[in-house]
């Protein structure tokens, strides 16, 4: 490449092989090559290409500040944007049409550019997402894996010379970090089938309050068994006898993931408080709020955490294990039995959340009995 001629021929096919649309422009801003994979996604013959402006073939949103794009260009100082996105003319069967692309310029000899060209795909939006999403999953598995690796090892190391009672502390740990990896499966598994709708459900009326009881039960044992302190975990139920019309499986995942959030999410000396009740002015609704005094979530970040792998940026974020698919699932979960959830948070003071599910009615019931009568008579 030399003589005010950047492109020799070995410049030129190592261009033809490229799968990137790309144009090589002097320094007017005249398209002097065009490779054949831009051809093929502009519609446009070679011959269509050479001379024309590189500002007539792409089109740019107003503000973008690429001057060789926006033909301001100043061969001699050029001030263009080395990436951005852009439309092009595309030449196709139904007329033309503009295409969303991503424009990338390198600056080659005597003033001449190279500018790669690709279709914009949403890839390019999802590209983020699943960055954050390969970070997080390979976070949340390593740290389990590294401690159980490493109390491995030391217990078949040293292990005969280890006590008993230190032993059975490794091994605890182990155990723990093992129930932590499944699950972290047991969510991705759920959040895919959610994506994909393969969630089934079995409805039948639920007795909320031994659900909560034994909810709160198992997030007692499982904080004593990690702190050896049990925590204030209040539950209510009023009336006692109340029944929600559910999934059991599914309601005790819900309950499991706001309780754990609030327990997590709070100082180690508060109060969890659960409570029961028909929904405000709705005796066909019931509303289970969890409710802790924790730090509480900024207003404007309150509909984001029902997102999937969304964690609000707070020093907790890297102490508290976490993968921001709990509140996803959860709300997945809850709409897909008819009902709601809210979050209501005051930082500093501590969250709210409220789940709203239909109460197990009599006509609840009667429904359900027809319609499985009606399938077995179908069969
Ligand atoms: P995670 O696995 O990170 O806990 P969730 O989907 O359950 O994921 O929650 C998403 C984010 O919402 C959390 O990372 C946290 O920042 C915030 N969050 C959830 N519950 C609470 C709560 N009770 N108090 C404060 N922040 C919360």
């Amino acid at each position: 490449m030399s003589n005010g001629q950047p492109l020799d021929s070995d410049g030129r096919s190592l261009l033809d092989a490229l799968t990137s649309g790309a144009l090589a422009v002097d320094g007017e801003g005249l398209i002097q090559y065009a490779n054949p994979a831009f051809c093929e996604l502009s519609g446009y013959a070679p011959s269509g290409l050479l001379q024309q402006k590189l500002a007539d073939v792409l089109k740019l949103p107003p503000k973008t500040d690429c001057a060789l794009c926006m033909s301001a260009c100043d061969p001699m100082n050029p001030q263009w944007a080395t990436f951005h996105g852009g439309f092009l003319r595309v030449e196709n069967s139904s007329g033309a049409e503009e295409l969303r692309v991503k424009i990338k310029h390198s600056p080659m000899q005597n003033h001449w550019t190279l500018c790669l060209v690709d279709p914009f795909s949403e890839d390019t939006t999802l590209t983020q997402a699943h960055s954050d999403f390969v970070s997080t999953v390979s976070h949340e598995f390593r740290t389990p894996l590294t401690s159980i690796k490493g109390f491995a090892d030391t217990l078949l190391s040293y292990g005969a010379q280890l006590p008993d009672e230190e032993k059975r502390r490794f091994i605890n740990i182990i155990k723990d970090q093992a129930d932590r990896l499944i699950r972290l499966v047991e969510n991705l598994l759920t959040a895919s089938k959610l994506g994909a709708s393969r969630v089934e459900m079995s409805y039948r009326p639920i007795p909320l309050q031994r659900l909560l009881d034994k909810v709160a039960h198992s997030i007692q044992a499982k904080i004593q068994a990690k702190t050896g302190v049990a925590r204030n975990l209040e539950v209510q139920v009023r009336p006692a006898d109340l029944e929600v019309w559910a999934d059991a499986d599914r309601l005790e995942q819900i309950l499991i993931n706001l309780v754990d959030n609030a327990v997590k999410y709070s100082p180690a000396s508060s109060t969890v408080h659960v409570l029961g009740e028909f929904a405000p002015n709705d005796d066909s609704q019931i509303r289970i709020s969890v409710k802790d005094e924790g730090g509480g979530i900024p207003e404007d970040l309150l509909p984001k955490i029902f997102t999937k792998f969304y964690r609000v940026e707070s020093p907790l974020k890297q102490e508290v294990e976490g993968t921001g698919l709990g509140l996803y699932i959860t709300k997945s979960l809850t709409t897909a039995m008819g009902g709601q959830i809210f979050a209501e948070s005051t930082p500093g003071q501590g969250s709210t959340f409220s789940v709203i599910l239909p109460a197990a009615t009599p006509e609840k019931q009667a429904a359900h009995r027809r319609k499985l009568y009606a399938t077995e008579e179908g069969e």
